[in-house]
C-alpha cells in the first residue's frame, strides 16, 4: 500500500497543478475519446510506467470541478477537511449497515442526523439516514409517504389512484420517483409558480381539492429549498397549512440550498421547516463535501422503519437496532458518507458551516451587483439565491456556454424558466473570492469580443 500511497500523492500533486494551470481541461470530443486515451481493458497487465502515464492523461482531461473556473453545476471546490474525511472512509472501508461492522462510524452518522433534527425543530421521535444522493433522498421521502397513507402498498402494491404535488420548478427526480414507487408519472401534479419560481399555495390547495372531488388520494407534497434553476425557496410555512388541511405528507427538498439551516442570516428562507414531515439536504452542494453526501430526516422515525426495515438473520446478529443503520436505509451495503461531513463540521464548528453558507450568498450578491451595473448584461434571477441567471448582449446562452467550454475558458451551464433561456452561474464553491467572480465576467467579455458568436 505504501507504494500506492506515494503514487497517490504524486497524482494528486499533478491534479492540483493542472487545476491551477489548466482550470478548464481541453474537452475531448466523444467521437475521439477512445482514440485519445487508452481506456481499454486487456488480458495482460499494464507495466507501471504505462499505467501511470495513462492515469495522468486521464487526470489531465477530466473536468476540474475544484478549479476557480467551474460554475457549471450545484457543487464545486474542495474543502480540505471534508476531503480528508472521505479519504479516510475509503481506507477504513466500513459498511454502514451494522454496528458490528462500522462501530463508532455509526455514532458519527447518528450524531450528524440527531444534530440536524434538533436544529430544524423536529421532536425526539425524529431520525434520518444518508442516501446515495438527493434524488434518492426524495425517493425515500415519497416512499415513506406512500406507506403511511396506503399501508397495504408495501405488500399488495398500489391499486388506488394516489396523487402527488410539486412545483413546475422542482427537480426532475420527483417524476422519476413517482414511477419507481408504483404511483406513476401521470399522477404527478405540477403546481404553478410565481414569477420568482416559488410554488403557489393557492394553486396547490385548488389542485388537491379537485383531485379529492374526483376520487383521487392526494398523499404527498414536495416543496423545494433552492430550486435547481433559479434557486428559489418555496414558502414552507404557507404550504404546510395546505398540507395540514388535507392531511398529506410535506417533504422539503433542500438538496441544493437546505444548508441555509446553518445560517442565522438565511435560515428564514426555510421558515416553517419544523412543520414538514421530512427534509433532505445535500452536504455535497452548499457545504462543499465531496460527492455524495445526502441526508434525509423524517419527523417520525417510525416511517423510516416501516418503509425500509427488513428482517435478515444473516445480517442483524448483534447490538441494538438503533445502531444497526441498515434497518432504516435504502441499501444493504452502504458506503460511509457521514465521515467527510463530520470531519468538516468537527473541525470548523457550526460557526464555520455558517461562514461557508453566508460566503456563497455574499459572492452571489457581488455577481448580481456587477450584472446590474453593467448595461450589456440582463439579470433573470433574484436576491437570496446563489444561482445567478443572466444573458450577455444578445448571445444565446447555450451558444455562449458551449463556446466557453470548447475553448477551455469557463465551465458554466444554462437553464430556462418560463421560456426564457439564460446562463446560470452558481456561487457554490465557498473557496472562491470576489476576484474569481470578477474574473468570470471579464473572461466572458474578453472571449466574446475576440470571437464570432
Ligand atoms: C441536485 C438536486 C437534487 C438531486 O440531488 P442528487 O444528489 O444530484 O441526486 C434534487 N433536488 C434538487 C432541488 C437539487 O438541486
Amino acid at each position: 500500500m505504501h507504494k500506492d500511497l506515494k503514487l497517490f500523492t504524486e497524482l494528486v500533486e499533478y491534479l492540483i497543478s493542472e487545476e491551477k494551470n489548466n482550470p478548464v481541461a481541453t474537452p475531448i470530443d466523444t467521437s475521439k475519446l477512445y482514440k485519445t486515451l487508452d481506456l481499454s481493458l486487456n488480458d495482460k497487465p499494464t507495466i507501471d510506467e504505462d499505467f501511470i502515464k495513462t492515469l495522468k492523461g486521464i487526470i489531465k482531461s477530466t473536468p476540474k470541478t475544484a478549479s476557480t473556473s467551474f460554475y457549471n453545476q450545484l457543487f464545486g471546490g474542495r474543502i480540505d477537511r471534508a476531503t480528508l474525511g472521505d479519504l479516510l472512509a475509503v481506507m477504513l472501508n466500513n459498511s454502514m449497515y451494522t454496528y458490528k461492522v462500522a462501530g463508532p462510524q455509526v455514532g458519527i452518522e447518528k450524531t450528524i442526523l440527531k444534530t440536524i433534527c434538533d436544529m430544524i425543530g423536529y421532536p425526539d421521535s425524529a431520525d434520518g439516514t444518508f442516501a446515495p444522493g438527493g434524488s434518492m433522498s426524495n425517493y425515500m421521502a415519497v416512499l415513506m409517504a406512500r406507506d403511511k397513507y396506503n399501508p397495504s402498498a408495501r405488500t399488495a402494491g398500489v391499486s388506488n389512484k394516489m396523487t402527488l404535488y410539486t412545483s413546475e420548478a422542482s427537480h426532475y427526480s420527483i417524476a422519476k420517483n413517482a414511477s419507481f414507487i408504483g404511483v406513476g408519472r401521470d399522477q404527478v401534479r405540477r403546481v404553478k409558480t410565481n414569477d420568482k419560481g416559488e410554488m403557489l399555495a393557492a394553486d396547490l390547495d385548488q389542485q388537491i381539492s379537485k383531485d379529492i372531488e374526483q376520487g383521487y388520494q392526494p398523499f404527498f407534497v414536495n416543496a423545494t429549498a433552492g430550486t435547481t434553476v433559479l434557486g428559489a425557496f418555496d414558502d414552507v410555512e404557507r404550504l404546510s397549512k395546505v398540507c395540514k388541511k388535507h392531511d398529506v405528507w410535506l417533504h422539503l427538498d433542500g438538496a441544493y440550498c437546505g444548508a441555509v439551516i446553518f445560517s442565522d442570516e438565511y435560515k428564514h428562507l426555510v421558515k416553517g421547516i419544523e412543520h414538514t414531515n421530512s427534509f433532505s439536504v445535500n452536504a455535497h452542494k452548499m457545504l462543499g463535501t465531496p460527492l455524495s453526501c445526502s441526508i434525509i430526516v423524517a419527523k417520525d422515525k417510525k416511517h423510516l422503519n416501516q418503509s425500509f426495515s427488513n428482517d435478515a438473520e444473516y445480517l442483524y446478529q448483534t447490538d441494538d437496532d438503533d445502531f444497526n443503520l441498515g434497518k432504516t436505509s435504502l441499501q444493504c451495503g452502504r458506503r460511509n458518507d457521514a465521515l467527510k461531513f463530520w470531519t468538516l463540521w468537527k473541525s470548523v464548528g457550526s460557526n464555520g458551516l455558517k461562514t461557508i453558507v453566508d460566503h456563497q450568498f455574499n459572492l452571489a450578491q457581488i455577481a448580481r451587483d456587477y450584472i446590474n451595473q453593467h448595461p450589456d448584461y440582463t439579470l433573470y434571477s433574484f436576491d437570496d439565491s446563489i444561482s445567478i441567471c443572466f444573458n450577455y448582449k444578445d448571445i444565446p446562452a447555450h451558444t455562449l456556454c458551449t463556446a466557453l467550454y470548447e475553448d477551455s475558458q469557463l465551465m458554466v451551464g444554462f437553464g430556462n424558466f418560463k421560456n426564457q433561456e439564460f446562463v446560470r452561474m452558481v456561487t457554490i464553491n465557498s473557496l472562491l473570492q470576489e476576484k474569481d467572480i470578477m474574473h468570470f465576467f471579464k473572461t466572458i467579455e474578453k472571449f466574446t469580443s475576440s470571437t464570432d458568436l
